[in-house]
């Protein structure tokens, strides 16, 4: 009976596979520094349940890593004694691709984007990257603390095997078929640069033959070949963050980057620091360029904070020592004062764990405003691809507010495009005199907010105004209530408070003289549109619009209304109040009108178009279109 098992890639992953053969082509040799990582992953797991359990150990050795090259076979084999997989395991890791929102990502990529390296990169690559050079590909695997070992073979196109192997020791050997154009894998010097190139400062040795000793002519044949090839170690094997910072290069901290976050970019920046004193720990940490394509979708997504002990990695602690707002900052934290048995449970709760998150809190600060103050655009990008998650620290993290307060970036009055950003330093440097608190307003979109009739007054007196036109942005606001001592106002909630800006008084004045000249007007306004509105009133934001919807000063937003009622939240509905500007014909006319109806039309008119521009679908489009056409027609 064949104890050969045949099992069909899940559909992701047989696409994934299909793109990543394709579009990383032209970096080929990246499949040696993510087999590299994997098999130094497998190895720090290893050390870490040997803690506990040494008899892990057997008799195997530390746990290090082999290039094995057979030149006549064409296989290079990447050989690990690490933690290795059970056949359950190997099913699961090697068949299938658990990210949520990977269907989505796939269905999304255009046929351009299909061949786009740097998007397909995304995926974070790792395992399958074997299949960009090799043709078959191998899996021999034996867990640590079991006898039975599992070959997983495939060619990478639908399916894979699974059958019982033979394997002499713990840990795992991926052994690559090369393509017939992929020789140069096979030569010595090709991977001993590739290994200082990408993999130098993995903590763990990694071994290779040393080529036989060049053989004088004649004496070949006669040459015994060595029972056992002497090793040589190709790396430097020593943990980057425990070297001295004098000593390490950009590209040193790029390889090392990549190899914890199997990122295919590069890092944008990054902070390495030893702290001595109550509790010694280094810390080297890295912001990314871009977020992983499930970035988004995942949200719970915390990974890629390493916690070692000692220089034992211990696990991915992210949860434990990352705010949710930095959960896109990668990188290792490694204390010499927690004990090497630390549970998930311990790390709960625990002191030195709250220390070490304070001080990962810090440096990320620390790192961002850098970056910030001198390196704008880098800064942008991070803004950018990062910027929508640590607007959520407003609220996270009260502690810090005020430093996470300085890194906001926003559109304003001031922007001629969405994405001309402004921070609130420069918006309080251009503060004219007078000017008492920060303005903003919220909106479902650029667009709307630029446009958005509630600026005019502000505009015409030449008043900056941020534009929060991001979903987080509403919420966050009501976080956000002040900045370097000025109150932040939204200007589409309550009175609008010009401060003791020039003509303040004088527009006060003004204002009140048109309410009671337009009190007659406001009065059959009110009668005409009855529930639809709580108040009219006229107002002090209009110059050239006819007419805008406001909120009391603690409602709701009604875009973010609109938002939490399609996601099935039941939300009160406060009613809005219609601020007319009498000044504009649109109301003469009403004043001036006879007819009864043709009046009330008006008025609905005049609430609807409120409700148009501030972004909201209308209750009854028909009618809109009905009234719009008899006023025309009867123009
Ligand atoms: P990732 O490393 O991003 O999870 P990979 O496709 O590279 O994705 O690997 C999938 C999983 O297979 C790994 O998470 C790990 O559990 C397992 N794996 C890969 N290589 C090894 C190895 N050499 N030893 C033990 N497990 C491995």
């Amino acid at each position: 009976m064949s104890q050969v098992e045949t099992h069909a890639f899940q559909a992701e992953t047989r696409e994934v596979l299909r793109l990543v053969i394709h579009s990383l082509y032209s970096h080929k040799e990246i499949f040696l520094r993510e087999l590299i990582s994997n098999a130094s992953d497998a190895c720090d797991k290893l050390r870490f349940e040997a803690v506990t359990d040494a008899s892990l150990l057997g008799d195997d050795g530390d746990p290090a890593i082999e290039l094995v090259v057979n030149a006549e076979a064409r296989t290079l084999e990447i050989r690990d004694t690490g933690i290795g997989m059970g056949r359950q395991e190997l099913i699961e890791h090697l068949g299938t691709i658990a990210r949520s929102g990977t269907r989505s990502f796939l269905a999304q990529l255009s046929e351009a984007q299909k061949g786009d390296a740097q998007l397909i990169g995304q995926f974070g690559v790792g395992f399958y990257s074997a299949f960009i050079v090799a043709d078959r590909v191998d899996m021999i695997s034996r867990r640590a603390g079991s006898n039975e070992a599992w070959r997983w073979s495939s060619d990478g196109s639908g399916e894979f095997t699974v059958e019982p192997a033979e394997r002499a020791q713990r840990g795992s050997s991926v052994i690559l078929h090369l393509k017939p154009e992929e020789d140069e894998f096979l030569q010595a010097w090709t991977l001993k640069s590739l290994v200082r190139r990408y993999s130098d400062h993995i903590a763990f040795p990694i071994r290779m033959a040393k080529p036989p000793a060049a053989v004088e002519d004649g004496e070949a044949e006669d040459a015994e070949p060595a029972a056992q090839p002497e090793l040589e170690v190709l790396n430097e094997a020593k943990a980057l963050w425990t070297l001295p910072k004098a000593e390490i290069q950009d590209v040193d901290y790029q390889a090392f980057y990549k190899h914890i976050s199997h990122d295919f970019a590069d890092a944008l920046a990054w902070t390495h620091n030893r702290v001595e004193g109550n509790q010694n720990f280094t810390s080297l940490l890295f912001v990314p360029e871009r977020a992983p394509f499930d970035f988004q979708f995942d949200r719970d997504q915390r990974k890629g904070l390493k916690l070692y002990v000692k220089r034992v990695f211990i696990m991915d602690a992210s949860e434990q020592m990352l705010p949710s707002y930095l959960r896109f900052m990668r990188g290792v934290v490694d204390s010499d004062d927690l004990p090497l048995n630390v549970s998930r449970e311990l790390l709960q709760n625990n002191r030195q764990i709250d220390k070490l998150k304070s001080a990962v809190t810090r440096r990320t600060l620390d790192l961002l405003d850098r970056l910030a103050r001198e390196e704008g655009e880098k800064y942008l990008q991070f803004w950018n691809a990062f910027g929508g998650v640590l607007k959520e620290g407003v609220s996270e993290d009260t502690a810090n507010a005020e430093r996470i307060a300085r890194l906001l970036r926003f559109a304003s009055t001031k922007s001629a495009k969405a994405d001309e950003l402004h921070s609130l330093e420069d918006y309080v440097a251009r503060m004219p005199a007078g000017q008492k608190a920060i303005y903003y307003l919220t909106a479902d979109g650029w667009a709307a907010a630029a446009n958005s009739p509630q600026l005019e007054a502000l505009k015409a007196r030449g008043v900056e105004v941020l534009l929060l036109h991001e979903r987080i942005d509403e919420w966050m606001s009501g976080y956000l209530r002040e900045f370097d001592g000025k109150p932040m106002k939204n200007i589409a909630k309550g009175e609008l408070d010009l401060g003791d800006l020039p003509d303040a008084e004088e527009a006060k004045k003004q204002h009140e003289e048109a309410s009671k000249a337009a009190a007659p007007l406001v009065e059959a306004l009110k009668t005409a549109l009855g529930e639809r509105v709580r108040e009219v009133r006229v107002s002090q934001r209009l110059t050239e619009s006819p007419s805008c919807l406001v909120l009391e000063e603690y409602d709701m937003a009604l875009h973010l209304q609109r938002m939490m009622r399609a996601a099935g939240h039941d939300v009160p509905a406060p009613k809005p109040s219609l601020e007319i500007n009498p000044q504009h014909a649109l109301l003469k006319r009403f004043e001036a009108e006879a007819d009864g109806e043709r009046r009330e039309q008006l008025a609905i008119v005049l609430f609807e178009q409120a409700q148009l521009a501030e972004g909201a679908p209308l209750e009854d489009p028909v009618g809109f279109i009905r009234r719009i056409n008899s006023l025309l027609l009867a123009a």
